[in-house]
């Protein structure tokens, strides 16, 4: 991936101050892998909420790959605010396109990737790139050494994040880049008033796209 996609809308952010998703609508991921635990432990802000419908996607994309075994990825669309000093994102919906995918790698069909772009730019998208998501089916929640390289050519601002999912072991966590050093990033899934994301105990799949 050697195109740049600073940021679509093409000028530079200033964050406008708005207070983070209310608490009483957010919580951590229910597929927090252990190891993430103590992150959420107190409660301080996050960094990411993830919009509930964006989240639905990013584990449906995912799920929807597993019996090929395919690894799926897409961008993370939203927005950059801060909160007394505090920069976090919202990320309010995901975006993906055609994928070269094997059980162990993916990324964008070239020409998909530029189609994805054309398709934002003339919709003049309004949302920030804050990130992207990637799956790793039934390898655990990290970054690699190609996901690193991807990070810091092209997601190396503050806010953007890197969201890997497995599907396989039900994991999900979030990483990001702090003075070239790969974090864990602390993320909550938010949803509006009339939306409840945890509705009875299991997690449905839907087929997406
Ligand atoms: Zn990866």
């Amino acid at each position: 991936m050697n195109r740049r996609p600073i940021i679509l809308g093409g000028k530079d952010l200033e964050p406008e101050e708005v207070p983070p998703p209310v608490t009483e609508r957010t919580l951590p991921h229910k597929w927090l892998p252990k190891e993430a635990l103590p992150l959420y432990s107190d409660k301080g802000e996050a960094d990411m909420y993830l919009f509930k419908t964006a989240e639905e996607k990013v584990r449906n994309h995912a799920l929807s790959k597993v019996d090929e075994g395919l690894e799926v990825m897409g961008f993370l669309l939203g927005e950059v605010f801060t909160d007394h000093g505090h920069e976090y994102t919202v990320v309010r919906d995901v975006a993906t396109t055609d994928l070269e995918a094997t059980s162990v790698s993916v990324k964008f069909d070239p020409e998909g990737f530029e189609a994805l772009f054309a398709t934002l730019e003339c919709a003049r998208f309004r949302y920030v790139l804050v990130g992207w998501y990637h799956s790793h089916p039934g390898h655990g929640c990290f970054l690699s050494s190609t996901d690193i390289a991807t990070q810091k050519g092209m997601f190396d601002r503050p806010y953007h994040t890197a969201l890997v999912v497995d599907p396989v072991r039900k994991h999900i966590d979030a990483f990001c880049l702090s003075k070239g050093e790969v974090k864990r990033r602390k993320f909550l899934v938010y949803w509006d008033e009339f939306q409840n994301p945890y509705h009875g105990e299991s997690v449905r799949v839907r087929k997406l796209l």
